[in-house]
């Protein structure tokens, strides 16, 4: 199974809330992965969703890491596979992923076959009107349409 769900945002406030609405909605051991381009609302996306699980600092792009743990009610392991080179073969990115916190990664494409098959994908793009930012969830298994089906119900 893999439904579809749309969200439009028109602001960096709206994106923020969104994304808070479904971190209060996640629980250890979620995975998601955000792609979109460059300035489509990634990082702002993570930040609304950090703060909803208890993440007091500033979550910043990890740009000159690949991964970045921050600590919560739930952890955030924050990756960003833009820097991981094609040839690096098992990263054990399998201690975030069945670890005790939610992991978003950002150009999940990267690490394509090392990614669980169960996990949210959200793809964001640049909407027609000013600021607007299209969302669309992705669910890869029971879990993860159970919460878009709440999340899209707030
Ligand atoms: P990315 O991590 O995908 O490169 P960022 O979150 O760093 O993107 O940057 C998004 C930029 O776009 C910010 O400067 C933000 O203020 C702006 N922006 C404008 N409208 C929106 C919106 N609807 N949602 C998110 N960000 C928006
Ligand atoms: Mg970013």
């Amino acid at each position: 199974m893999n439904q579809k769900w749309t969200r439009t945002t028109y602001n960096p406030e709206e994106t923020d809330g969104f994304a808070r609405s479904l971190g209060t909605l996640l629980k250890a051991n979620d995975v998601l992965t955000l792609e979109g381009d460059l300035g489509t609302g990634k990082t702002t996306f993570t930040k609304g969703l950090a703060r909803a699980i208890g993440v007091t600092k500033t979550v910043n792009s990890p740009t000159f890491t690949i991964m970045k743990e921050y600590k919560g009610r739930l952890a955030l392991y924050h990756m960003d596979a833009y820097r991981i080179e094609d040839d690096m073969e098992d990263l054990g990115l399998d201690e975030y992923f069945e670890g005790d916190g939610v992991t978003v990664v950002e150009w999940p494409k990267v690490i394509g076959d090392q990614l669980p098959g169960e996990r949210l994908d959200i793809h964001i793009e640049y909407g027609k009107e000013l600021d607007s930012r299209v969302f669309r969830f992705h669910a890869h298994g029971q879990r993860y349409e159970k919460l878009c089906e709440e999340l899209f119900q707030l």
